[in-house]
């Protein structure tokens, strides 16, 4: 897709009522630092639109970035602070359930998750939440520039041995430095809103 503008339309606190949009939206998830803010700037040809690097105790928001007219990405909170409070991770929670219940629009769920690393209990979860929402997680397996061309296979088979997933399941391995990955989750996207 040829970017021709990209605005940050809405943003909803905790306590915010969700909107109903009436173009398709795709949503990115994933643990804070996994590259989702990096992920977002890359497929919006943005250096630095998405906040990057949230800190722990920033406000936490669900971002819906309009792209061309055409499609929202909606960002959803990073999850997985440790120093959170459980009441603020649970208020959360229930913000991400209830935006992946009630969006009429969302056609399709994005997990991000660190190539290196196998996945942790959160993303587990995240990825079991998707499905029994009704959406088919896609995985995106972020910063694929810190392995060998050699290791990527073998870290795409165990985050897909560790979430349980079958064979059907995509996962697209992404670097924000190369940009490699973006065109196929692009033509992914694409699919998903035509
Ligand atoms: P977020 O918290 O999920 O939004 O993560 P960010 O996009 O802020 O990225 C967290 C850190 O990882 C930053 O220092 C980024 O520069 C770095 N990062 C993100 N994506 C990549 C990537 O594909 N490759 C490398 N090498 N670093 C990345």
């Amino acid at each position: 897709m040829v970017i021709k503008n990209v605005n940050l339309e809405i943003v909803c606190g905790i306590t915010s009522v969700l909107p109903t949009n009436i173009h398709p939206e795709v949503a990115f998830a994933g643990k804070s630092n996994v590259g989702k803010s990096s992920l977002i700037n890359g497929l919006m040809n943005r250096k630095a639109y998405a906040r990057t690097s949230s800190q722990p105790g920033k406000t936490q928001t669900i971002n819906y970035y309009m792209i061309n007219e055409d499609v929202y990405f909606v960002d959803l909170p990073g999850y997985g602070y440790a120093t959170a409070a459980v009441s603020v991770k649970e208020k959360w929670g229930k913000m991400i359930e209830k935006y992946l219940q009630t969006s009429e629009m969302l056609k399709g769920v994005f997990l991000l998750l660190d190539i290196r690393h196998d996945p942790s209990t959160n993303d587990k979860n995240m990825y079991e939440w998707i499905l029994h929402n009704g959406f088919k997680p896609i995985i995106i397996a972020t910063k694929m520039d810190k392995l060998n061309r050699s290791q990527v296979a073998k870290h795409v088979k165990a985050i897909r041995t560790g979430l349980n997933a079958g064979s059907d399941t995509i996962i697209i391995p992404y670097s924000a430095v190369t940009k490699q990955g973006r065109d196929e989750i692009w033509a992914t996207i694409e699919s998903l809103i035509s």
